[in-house]
């Protein structure tokens, strides 16, 4: 059996709910660096005393942490002591790396507990390697996530591919470190002076790549100190899709420095793909408050899935956006199109536990190998296929939501 930890002291530098943002200024800020002074906020308003989402009935529905596996540093430190207070009953058993965790990662039999070790299992570990790579498509650039896997378990989610069988989330503990290298690298970056597709004024990072940072804000203060930090750099945004509803992010005053992208799809594809995640109806309900709140809000159509009938339920979200989005929203969206892409690995785990989904997922006579980014093969829409949908969405958008620019589309 595995060692257990004696659990560190609660942190007494930094109140659970507190953000750790806001410490005083010296050698390494980047504001230092920027020679943004004169409009620096000032630290974070704390978390109002009361009840928040975090501690609702429905945020234990997703989130309930009973093993918290840990790399001995990241549980000492005051990020990682934050978490462990606020999960006062789980086990917490050290490990070597949040990488390689014998009988959680690369296990075979866990693909069957699936959705079980997403509600129960949290990772603390270090961030190594803290490199913003250039995307161009959602964003300018993506950061060094703050915390990879995710709670929610949509049957086409590339982001377990990496760790096999189980994908639960881990949470990176040394954010200062990794808000320390966006500082650095927006003071390189200076002003934008091209507009893109990805914003006409700012650099847009995305930050949450690898999970979904909505819910990620459940675990812990890292979603709200990468909202604040970007509220000190003018020439910068950050921006995270989502499929989760946390209210606890309406608190944040983000300023207009972070953009959501609400991901949506028709509801009916939701309820058979969207696995564990907010109703495609509440996320966009919420768009309006989240606009009102200071975030600008866009919209994700993806993935898009072709099956029979698919124009007819995107026309019907559509409509229904069209119908219910105040006003606020429409003045400032856009949206982005991606087609769904697959892969042989994460198809054999699913048909493990979801093997409904895979009948919508996997449809090999319509689609085509692609090589990766990172080297791996995946499936995709076969070209005539997917050039065509790519067209047929744009049409639908042009008819039903003309406010709507999109972004891009592939
Ligand atoms: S919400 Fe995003 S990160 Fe989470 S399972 Fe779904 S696609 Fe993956």
């Amino acid at each position: 059996m595995a060692p257990r930890f004696r659990r560190p002291a609660p942190a007494s530098l930094y109140g659970a709910g507190v953000s750790t943002f806001g410490t005083p200024s010296g050698p390494g800020d980047p504001d230092a660096l920027f020679g943004l002074e004169e409009i620096r906020p000032g630290p974070p308003v704390p978390r109002p005393p009361g009840p928040s989402f975090r501690t609702s009935a429905e945020a234990r529905r997703m989130l309930e942490v009973r093993e918290i596996h840990a790399e001995p540093a990241a549980a000492a430190s005051p990020r990682g002591r934050e978490i462990l207070a606020r999960f006062p009953d789980a086990e917490v058993i050290p490990v070597g790396s949040h990488w390689r965790i014998p009988g959680l990662h690369g296990n075979p039999g866990n693909a069957g507990n699936w959705v079980r070790t997403k509600k129960t299992v949290l990772v603390l570990g270090e961030r190594k390697s803290l490199t913003v790579r250039p995307n161009g498509r959602s964003a300018d650039w993506i950061a060094p996530g703050a915390a990879n896997g995710c709670a929610m378990a949509c049957a086409y989610c590339y982001v377990p591919r990496r760790k096999g069988y189980a994908n639960p989330v881990t949470v990176f503990t040394n954010i200062e470190q990794i808000i320390g290298r966006l500082g650095r690298h927006v003071a390189a970056s200076g002003p934008k002076r091209e507009p893109n597709q990805c914003d006409p004024r700012a650099w847009v990072y995305d930050i949450g790549e690898n999970g979904d940072c909505s819910v990620d804000a459940l675990i812990s203060e890292n979603t709200a100190d990468l909202v604040h930090a970007f509220t000190r750099w003018p020439t910068a945004k950050a921006s995270f899709a989502t499929k989760f509803v946390n209210p606890d992010l309406l608190l944040l005053d983000p300023r207009g420095r972070t953009r959501v992208r609400f991901s949506v799809m028709p509801p009916e594809d939701a309820r058979l793909l969207d696995i564990r995640t907010s109703p495609v109806e509440d996320r966009i309900a919420a768009a309006g408050d989240f606009v009102e709140a200071g975030y600008e809000v866009h919209f994700n159509f993806s993935p898009v899935v072709i099956r029979p009938g698919w124009e007819e339920a995107w026309s019907g979200l559509l409509r229904r956006m069209d119908d219910v989005l105040p006003r606020t929203v429409k003045e400032q969206a856009a949206a982005e199109v991606i087609m769904l892409t697959h892969n042989r690995e994460l198809h054999e785990v699913n048909l493990a536990w979801h093997p409904r989904a895979e009948a919508a997922l996997w449809r090999p006579e319509i689609q085509q190998p692609k090589r990766s980014e990172n080297g791996s093969w995946n499936v995709r829409y076969a070209t005539g296929v997917k050039a065509g949908a790519v067209e047929a969405v744009r049409r639908l958008v042009e008819r039903h939501t003309p406010w709507l620019p999109i972004r891009y589309a592939f």
